[in-house]
């Protein structure tokens, strides 16, 4: 028997009409490449999306093809979220940290037909434009006055000409909730990067799941910064997200650093903020350094690399903060799990909660997650047994765009890449990327519990632990640290500072101290770089 309720597709145009109807007044601040600080509300930004769908319908921009955008978080790219998708179609976030000629092959793959770029990425794109010829129409995302004259770039508009005649009316295509929304390249750090595309469905499920208690949190009482890129992963959905809850939005532009995210935390009121961990040890350095103090941020979500516990406990011991420890990554949209208590865990001690708090946490509902042996076999969820990481779900790659890379699935999971145990309650634990395990003597060594105890050294600012082939035990990890600045701290010191808090075995037998560790660019570290680097590094006593 058939279930009789309506038959309604899932579609990204809902959130911006729902946003509009029932949060029109709701604040959208953004910081802008011009520097200065724009304001507006969700009704102007439904109203500017419609146009953009406008004038993508007067270029005959056909459904389905794609859109690029090379910009930071702000309001016109949150337009373009909106007006692109939502007419039907596919809008390309372009990670403007990769190379130019990565930037290029991406256009091309993408066949973007529109690119619209922040000024600050003129630069790259007055480098690559010829090299793009299925690029008819370049945006620069400024207002007419500040269009750049000395580009070369042909078929160059301002963003604000582009959209300035056109009706802020619109009817929202009804489409199939299935159909292609956002593309998003991974970061490919073997070979060429491969599309992922999200669909109507899967970014609106993924909108839900992200605004539950154990996930975000969310709601219409929140002030929102995401510090994560719109270029990347859709700034973890949170733009949309914030339309379904109505939240105040609050985007940094491309002012990054310490200070500005602390003014814009501060001015805003924000109580809500999301980044890597990178960004928000510039952030603690900051506060440390002009002895400040939060006064409204109540939780923030940390993820696309392991976020040491160090900082965990500095931002909740000290500023009162609850650090939300994500895990995912592109091809889940990237929310795989997020990390929370269980009513059975408040009668804890303090310490014991933050061991808990310190993994990635539990599965979103919506994610299927397990653990397999090299032969593919399933291990128990005893949070002992590590194993690959395989996951499932309906905001989950399928496959690649174009087909790229073959059938990706195993069985209908995903291999995500990682290695990780999961305990009973449903706790992941990531021990490593499985190209950087760290094999000695038969047992593994996790390279991210090693950082993450040098990390907890306050002379520390960055550790990459990496495996050095080794006669006897096949490889020994090594940790090659980045102090911080004015600090200092010895060899010996900070092996001592291993004892008692890792196995004997597993503490590193050197230490290398560099001035800074190559980072990709999602803000991960670069081991394969860092490698190289320090080619010609011999293990002591060989
Ligand atoms: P890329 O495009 O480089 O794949 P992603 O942002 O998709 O970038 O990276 C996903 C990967 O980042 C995961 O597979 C995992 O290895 C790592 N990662 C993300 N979050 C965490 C976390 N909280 N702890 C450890 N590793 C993480």
């Amino acid at each position: 028997m058939q279930g009789q309720m309506q038959e309604r597709p899932l579609l990204i145009s809902q959130l911006i009409d729902f946003a509009e109807r029932f949060h029109g007044d709701g604040e959208i601040v953004s910081r802008r490449v011009e520097g200065d600080i724009h304001r507006y509300t969700y009704a102007d930004a439904a109203l500017r999306s419609r146009q953009v769908a406008n004038a993508l319908d007067r270029l005959s921009v056909p459904i389905g093809e794609r859109v690029g955008t090379l910009a930071w978080n702000g309001y016109r790219h949150f337009e373009l979220y909106y007006g692109v998708s939502g007419s039907g179609r596919v809008l390309h976030t372009i990670n403007p940290r990769l190379h130019p000629e990565q930037v290029a092959w991406i256009i091309n793959h993408a066949e973007d037909e529109v690119v619209c770029f922040d000024l600050t990425f003129a630069p790259i794109l007055k480098a690559i434009h010829t090299h793009c010829p299925k690029v008819r129409q370049w945006v620069a995302l400024c207002d007419a006055d500040a269009l750049p004259s000395d580009t070369g770039i042909p078929n160059l508009i301002s963003y604000e000409s582009w959209i300035a005649g056109e009706a802020t009316t619109y009817a929202w295509p009804e489409l199939d909730e299935s159909v292609a929304a956002c593309l998003c390249y991974t970061s490919g750090t073997t070979g060429n990067p491969k599309g992922v595309l999200y669909s109507h469905r899967s970014s609106v499920l993924h909108a839900y799941a992200a605004a539950m208690p154990d996930v975000m949190c969310l709601s219409a009482k929140d002030s929102v910064l995401p510090v994560v890129p719109m270029f990347h992963v859709n700034a973890w959905g949170i733009p949309y997200t914030a339309a379904a809850t109505g939240c105040k939005l609050v985007f940094p532009g491309p002012a990054l650093d310490g200070k500005s995210i602390y003014e814009l935390l501060e001015a805003e009121k924000v109580t809500f903020a999301a980044g890597v961990p990178t960004v928000w040890q510039m952030l603690l350095g900051h506060l440390q350094q002009n002895n400040l103090r939060f006064s409204t941020l109540q939780r923030t979500v940390i993820g696309g690399s392991a976020c040491p516990p160090a900082m965990i406990r500095m931002f909740k011991d000290t500023y009162g903060v609850t650090v939300l420890h994500a895990w995912g990554m592109t091809e889940m949209s990237p929310l795989g799990t997020l990390c929370t208590l269980k009513n059975k865990h408040l009668s804890l001690s303090a310490d014991e909660q933050l061991k808990i708090l310190c993994t990635q946490g539990r599965p979103v509902f919506g994610v299927s997650m397990k653990i397999v042996d090299d032969e593919g076999r399933e291990l128990p969820h005893d949070g002992k047994a590590q194993g690959e990481l395989l996951v499932s779900g309906p905001w989950i790659v399928r496959s690649y765009f174009k087909g790229e890379g073959g059938d990706p699935l195993i069985d209908g999971w995903f291999p995500t890449g990682d290695v990780a145990t999961i305990d009973a309650d449903g706790y992941l634990h990531i021990t490593d990327r499985s190209k950087d395990v760290i094999k000695s003597g038969g047992e593994w060594i996790s390279s991210i519990d090693v950082e993450n105890i040098a990390m907890a050294h306050p002379a520390i600012a960055m550790a990459a632990c990496i495996g050095m082939r080794h006669p006897k035990w096949d490889e020994r990890p090594i940790v090659v640290v980045v102090k911080k600045p004015g600090a200092d701290v010895a060899r010996e010191e900070l092996l001592k500072f291993y004892e008692g808090r890792i196995a004997k075995w597993q503490i590193p037998d050197d230490v290398v101290f560099v001035d800074a560790i190559p980072l990709g660019a999602t803000g991960k570290m670069q081991k394969v770089k860092l490698r190289e680097e320090i080619a010609g590094y011999t293990l002591p006593g060989l």
